[in-house]
């Protein structure tokens, strides 16, 4: 751990001594108020290093730097683009250690996580840069009289907005695939989470991405973040965050039109039947909860537990909650670190009282672990239901609510009384009984038998308050390109 930490501190140092710039037409530079902010570590609540403070200003310059780069990365053939973000792929995993460390001191998240997370950012830059020379095909149509034929181009500068939850993979699934279609980005970054944006940025311009291509511009959601919404040089949003934040975010952009990408928040079931590998449920069940600090939207954060077996999975699930390690986020054996910050850790706790007040019962953790730091134990809710507000609020944190269920219709019922619909997953040896549910349930992603096993080109996304559109495969493509028809006689 001593070693990891002297680490964390060298690759740091620059950020220290430096401050986290905006990164603009291929330049680091300060916010143009000279504002800044601290970003602080969730371990000891530390200042790490202060941030560029951005504002309209910041955001109407790097949005011309990305419509000026865009005349040529645009045009730019997709064989060209796929060799840069092969680069960036390559030089990323050169750079996972850095990047890993540096993620953990900010965030919290465990390096046991991080660093796959980190890889993963790489895979996700490989993958949509092997699609970059289809992108722009499409298809011909005739009839009797016209050939139509169907393509596809870049639609424009367009805005990236990612939260603090494995904020590097996050924007990598975003930024990869705007840059393999041709499209320019400008990103802002989450205020809590800002150093692993500036690393990518750097990295693909060492790469070889021109400058002016990717722009970040770091700042608060009501001023960086709602000027690059407002800015009628951004084509699209790609939003990562909280329900309630794409709401204002569809409304400041409404004036100008832009198209929406929103990945949001969830409360999601796992329901577990008596037919089902009871063993395997709660080891998914809980691994899906209880890692990444249970700050992952696509989290099991109810737990639905037929009546038959309730007692039974709730025992267990509160003996694997209570040994948990809890620990600094460099530690290798670290499962759950600090949360990201003071401020959400007041939420998270906050629901501890909610739960004790509403009548459920906290058969494990419900407290804070030692005075420095967002450190926060493990949490089961037992005799739950789901009207509850730890049932139907999105906690996000490790925290689960345990409800029981009597029969098929019940399970479904529950599952789908709550306002999100991102993910369901479902434990069942019933292959009729799965096929049933997963048509009636509301959810965008649902695993049967899985935990979250994440596939690239199989889509991603939420129903309900869990999100518009889809990421992945071609979904992506779709997203950040204009279909287009040219109509001749023939
Ligand atoms: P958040 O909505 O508070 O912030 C996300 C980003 O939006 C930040 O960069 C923030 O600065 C910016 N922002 C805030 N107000 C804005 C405004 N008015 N205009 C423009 N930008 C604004 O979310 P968070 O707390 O950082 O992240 C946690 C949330 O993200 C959870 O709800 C979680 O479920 C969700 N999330 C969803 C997915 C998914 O795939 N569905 C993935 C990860 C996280």
């Amino acid at each position: 751990l001593q070693d990891n930490i002297a680490r964390a501190q060298q690759y740091m140092q620059r950020f220290k001594e430096q401050g986290v710039l905006n990164h603009i037409n291929g330049e680091s530079v300060p916010a143009q108020s000279g504002a800044t902010f601290d970003t602080i570590s969730p371990v000891d609540l530390k200042p790490l290093a202060s941030v560029a403070r951005g504002g309209s200003e910041d955001i109407d310059r790097a949005v011309k730097a990305s419509q000026e780069a865009f005349k040529t990365w645009s045009k730019t053939p997709g064989k060209e683009r796929r060799a840069i973000l092969i680069k960036v792929a390559e030089a990323i995993e050169a750079r996972a250690e850095e990047i890993a460390f540096t993620e953990c001191m900010d965030t919290g998240q465990a390096l046991r996580f991080m660093s796959k997370a980190a890889i993963r950012g790489a895979a996700n830059f490989r993958y949509f840069a092997d699609k970059a020379p289809e992108a722009e095909d499409g298809l011909a149509l005739r009839n009797d009289t016209q050939m139509n034929v169907t393509s596809k181009r870049p639609l424009g500068p367009v805005g990236v907005i990612t939260p603090w939850n494995t904020p590097f993979m996050l924007s990598t699934w975003k930024i990869a695939p705007a840059l393999a279609s041709g499209c320019t980005v400008v990103h802002k970054p989450a205020e809590f989470s800002p150093m692993t944006a500036k690393l990518l940025v750097e990295i693909a311009e060492e790469a070889g991405l021109p400058k002016g291509v990717l722009n970040l511009v770091n700042g608060f959601g009501e001023d960086a973040g709602k000027a690059l919404t407002e800015h009628k040089g951004i084509k699209a949003v790609a939003f990562v965050g909280e329900s309630r934040t794409g709401q204002m975010i569809m409304a400041q952009a409404a004036p100008t039109l832009k198209r929406f990408h929103f990945e949001l928040g969830g409360k999601n079931p796992v329901i577990i039947f008596d037919d089902a590998d009871i063993e395997r449920a709660i080891e998914a069940a809980t691994f899906m909860i209880y890692s990444l600090n249970g700050e992952r939207c696509t989290s099991s954060s109810r737990l639905l537990v037929q009546d038959t077996i309730y007692g039974e999975v709730t025992r267990r699930v509160a003996d694997i909650a209570n040994n948990v390690k809890v620990g600094h986020p460099l530690d290798p054996d670290t499962v759950v670190g600090p949360l990201i910050h003071p401020e959400h850790e007041k939420k998270v706790l906050s629901y501890f009282d909610k739960a004790r007040a509403q009548g459920a019962t906290i058969a494990a953790g419900g407290e804070k672990v030692g005075e420095e730091g967002c450190f926060v134990r493990p949490t089961l809710f037992t005799q739950a239901n789901n009207d509850m507000a730890i049932a139907q609020e999105e906690i996000f944190g490790p925290v689960l609510t345990a409800i029981p269920f009597t029969d098929e219709d019940d399970a479904l019922r529950i599952a789908n009384d709550t306002e999100y619909g991102l993910a369901a997953y479902l434990w069942t040896n019933g292959l009729n009984r799965a096929m049933r549910l997963t048509d009636q349930l509301e959810a965008g992603m649902m695993w049967v038998n899985s935990e979250n096993v994440r596939h690239l080109p199989a889509p991603f996304g939420g129903v309900k308050s869990s999100g518009i559109g889809r990421d992945g495969g071609d979904w992506s493509f779709d997203f950040y390109m204009e279909t287009v028809n040219v109509s001749f006689p023939r």
